[in-house]
């Protein structure tokens, strides 16, 4: 079970998570984010450090460390407690007020944005300890690790949870850290942003759960998005395909990494809302559950660029050149059309764009479009399913469609828009495929 920065973000919400918690009957792990704004805070206190700026570090420490103070007055009732939760603290912010004053580096950085997922489950751990909850804390860092490509190490993560988990036999309720994690130098690192997400999946991978419960604020994944659109509804099921299709492009409630530990040991993923407990959530199994239109995402800051050559025309190993210069600049492709004279990309990073334009010029004619949004619409077999292309460039007759991209998989037709277009895009589609 792992819960996000919200469900942990105020006392009363941990105190409803060890509800949560210790309902069911299975053993448990739960895999806790920071507190809400944590790592926001701790990202800002890393880049003022790396800019020097002592005294806004010292400033951001100081107004973080507060918060956790009065947090703990409200989270737990015993004076006893408080004080061992005080002490906790106090090691932190200790911690990060030494840092302050060495000399700032990368690997020092990483071990700031650590220290958010170590307090809230360390005042989580003590919380449960208040109410005579039998548990045991269980340190990421012993068994969460990455390679030199970043990538985890399930097989290294099976085996030294296993020993740790053994380690306390008879015990049913295990807590442990999102997001933290050790790298092949053996230094504190992480997952990434949001990273806590794929912490739990890689957990329930690698013990084999039954289910691997993602608990956040909003009862599961909706068809649409809930900030653009008026009116959206949690879809009951989906495919991992599915799934992954809808967390890459923009369905923000799921790390888009955390698909595929499940996937590979197919291990249902259930999304729950910490807030109203009795809703279904979403499912997402091997199956689909249901054919046609699951729903749509956008995804923002997305920048065309186009290759027009006439020596395309009948030639071979233009493709391959062009998709060169982007693999030279470390650069994911994420759409791609063709036609027999042009090609049109689009990435999601433009760090080196002036360096591939540059690289691409002697190939052809190049055009580079910013401020462009990738609407996905996502779903079961849909080219099968009657009506549904038909709906959707019915839906979308008013809107200036910059690409189109289908059939590389039976769930997803991508559609390139100009961001301005995107909220009036995701009204139409609500309206023309899913009739609200
Ligand atoms: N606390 C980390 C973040 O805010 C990881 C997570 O919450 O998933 O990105
Ligand atoms: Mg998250």
């Amino acid at each position: 079970m792992k819960f996000g920065g919200t469900s942990v973000g105020k006392p009363e919400r941990m105190h409803e998570v060890s509800r949560l918690v210790t309902k069911g009957d299975e053993p448990t792990i739960v895999v806790l984010s920071a507190l809400s704004g944590t790592t926001n805070s701790l990202v800002s206190i890393g880049d003022s450090m790396s800019k020097g700026d002592k005294k806004q570090a010292s400033q951001l420490i100081a107004k973080l460390e507060e918060h956790y103070k009065q947090f703990i007055q409200q989270l737990l009732s015993d004076k006893e407690m408080q004080a061992k939760a005080n002490a906790i603290i106090n090691e932190h912010f200790e911690f990060l007020n030494i840092i302050l004053k060495i000399s700032f580096n990368e690997a020092l950085n990483k071990d700031i944005l650590a220290q958010g997922e170590l307090m809230s489950t360390k005042l989580f751990s003590l919380y449960l300890e208040e109410q005579k909850i039998d548990h045991a804390l269980i340190p990421a860092l012993e068994f969460m690790s990455i390679d030199s490509n970043e990538e985890p190490q399930i097989g290294t993560i099976k085996v030294k949870l296993k020993q740790l988990l053994e380690q306390h036999k008879g015990k049913k309720l295990f807590v442990t850290q999102g997001y933290i994690c050790r790298n092949a130098r053996g230094e504190v690192d992480n997952l990434k942003r949001g990273g806590s997400d794929y912490s739990a999946s890689l957990i329930a991978a690698a013990i084999n759960a039954s289910v691997c419960e993602i608990w956040t604020d909003i009862d599961g994944m909706h068809n649409n998005d809930p900030r653009v659109v008026e009116k959206t509804v949690a879809i009951e099921q989906l495919s991992f395909d599915e799934a992954a299709e809808l967390a890459y492009f923009g369905a923000k409630i799921l790390h888009p990494a955390s698909i595929w530990p499940a996937q590979m040991y197919k291990i249902p993923v259930r999304l729950l809302n910490t807030m109203q407990p009795q809703a279904k959530g979403t499912l997402i199994t091997e199956e689909a559950g249901s054919q046609g239109i699951k729903a749509v995402a956008a995804k923002d800051g997305i920048i065309v660029v186009k290759v027009k050559s006439s020596r395309m025309l009948l030639a071979y190993g233009f493709l391959r050149k062009i998709f060169e210069v982007f693999e030279k600049y470390r650069t994911p492709i994420d759409m791609i059309t063709t036609s027999e004279v042009a090609v049109s990309l689009t990435i999601d990073n433009g760090a080196n764009l002036d360096e591939i334009v540059r690289e691409l010029d002697p190939f052809g004619e190049v055009e580079v479009v910013k401020n462009q949004t990738i609407i996905a619409i996502v779903g079961n077999q849909m080219a099968t399913s009657k009506h549904v292309l038909a709906d959707m460039f019915k839906a979308l007759s008013e809107v200036p469609i910059g690409m189109v991209s289908f059939g590389a998989t039976p769930h997803n037709v991508s559609v390139l828009v100009p961001s301005d277009q995107k909220t009036k895009t995701l009204q139409l589609l609500n309206a023309g495929l899913f009739g609200l």
